[in-house]
């Protein structure tokens, strides 16, 4: 491998993810062994505005890679969308004679390094992190599967006081624009209804499934809600109208929230971390730039950043089938 480039650095940028930390650990290892050397940006692009640098050696990720969040600290930068802002972290990033960034991001967090690299020719690399797994270009994005695991635990115990006390549960996931997690944990979780924001399923319908699961037998019951949910109500106001309409069910709703992007990353996530890491170190080195890492069909694969984030990720039509049938 030709080597062109000899000092790289790392960041987490946007929303945190578990994993972020096994993908921070496996681009400074990388760099250590092509021995090129590697600084962590704190707090994502605001970091890289006050020259808030630490160098980074194979040692200093001991013991990172099951924790969740990310030490490098995450951040949104209002300053970066500016141009006086960009101005400021490039000086910084000259200084101190780095030659190449991966960014540990989601879309906004690419396309801040598009737009970096247009107006200075820098180097970039992108790495999915996002528990949304709402980037094209990769079939997983880091923390998607510890999230699916969190939500899915998380209703499970939901499901036993369900049972217990003849309940109708609303679970809501995260997910604004994207039914993935609703989708999956729901199926993995056993739901007798999944509502997200791809599919319009309607109030009505809803209605219905739930009054037929009643029906045959089911005296608690789960529906899990994307939080962008189509049906034009939130969950506390799809509570209320199941429960004007079907009396003789106690409504409950239970908000997931932050908890979902917290917690130990999977093995996948560790993983897939690993492997993400490398790649975009090797791309790096190699004078690669503007290009996504992610998985496809097992393989690591790379993706311009540009369609990465104009692109969309579809719902798995046969896994909505799946959960079709389940529900029945
Ligand atoms: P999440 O998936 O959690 O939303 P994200 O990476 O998409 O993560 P954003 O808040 O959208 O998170 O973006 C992170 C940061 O990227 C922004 O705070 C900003 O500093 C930078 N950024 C986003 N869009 C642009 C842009 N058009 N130009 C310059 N910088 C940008």
């Amino acid at each position: 491998m030709g080597q062109k480039v000899k000092k790289i650095a790392v960041m987490t940028s946007g929303g945190d993810s578990p994993g972020m930390n096994a993908a921070i650990r496996s681009v400074v290892r990388a760099a250590a062994y092509y021995r090129t050397e590697c600084i962590g940006i704190y707090r994502g692009y605001q970091g890289m505005i006050e020259g808030d640098f630490t160098p980074m050696s194979a040692r200093s990720v001991n013991n990172i890679i099951h924790k969740g969040g990310t030490i490098l600290k995450s951040a949104r930068s209002k300053e970066f969308m500016t141009k006086e802002g960009r101005a400021k972290a490039y000086e910084n990033l000259k200084e101190e004679g780095i030659e190449g960034l991966v960014i540990i991001g989601g879309d906004g967090s690419f396309t801040g390094g598009v737009v970096f690299n247009s107006e200075y020719n820098f180097p970039v690399i992108g790495i999915p992190g996002t528990i949304d797994n709402d980037i094209y270009g990769t079939s997983h994005t880091l923390g998607y599967d510890t999230a699916l695991n969190t939500a899915m635990e998380a209703i499970d115990k939901i499901r036993d006081t369900a049972s217990s006390h003849n309940r109708l549960f609303f679970v809501e996931v995260m997910g604004r624009d994207a039914g993935f997690i609703a989708l999956n944990t729901g199926v993995g979780a056993g739901a007798e209804e999944i509502l997200i924001p791809e599919e319009d399923l309607g109030l009505e319908r809803m209605l219905e499934s739930l009054k037929k699961s009643r029906r045959s037998g089911k005296s608690s019951s789960i529906v899990v809600v994307a939080e962008g949910d189509k049906s034009g109500k939130n969950v506390y106001q799809l509570a209320d109208y199941v429960e004007e309409n079907m009396p003789e069910y106690e409504v409950r709703v239970s908000v997931l929230g932050h908890m979902q992007r917290g917690g130990s990353p999977t093995c996948f996530d560790r993983v897939l971390a690993s492997r993400l890491g490398v790649r975009a170190v090797e791309l790096l080195i190699d004078g690669k730039s503007n290009v996504m890492v992610g998985l496809k069909d097992n393989e690591v694969v790379s993706t311009d950043l540009e369609k990465a984030i104009k692109g969309q990720n579809s719902i798995d039509k046969e896994l909505l089938r799946v959960s079709d049938i389940m529900t029945t």
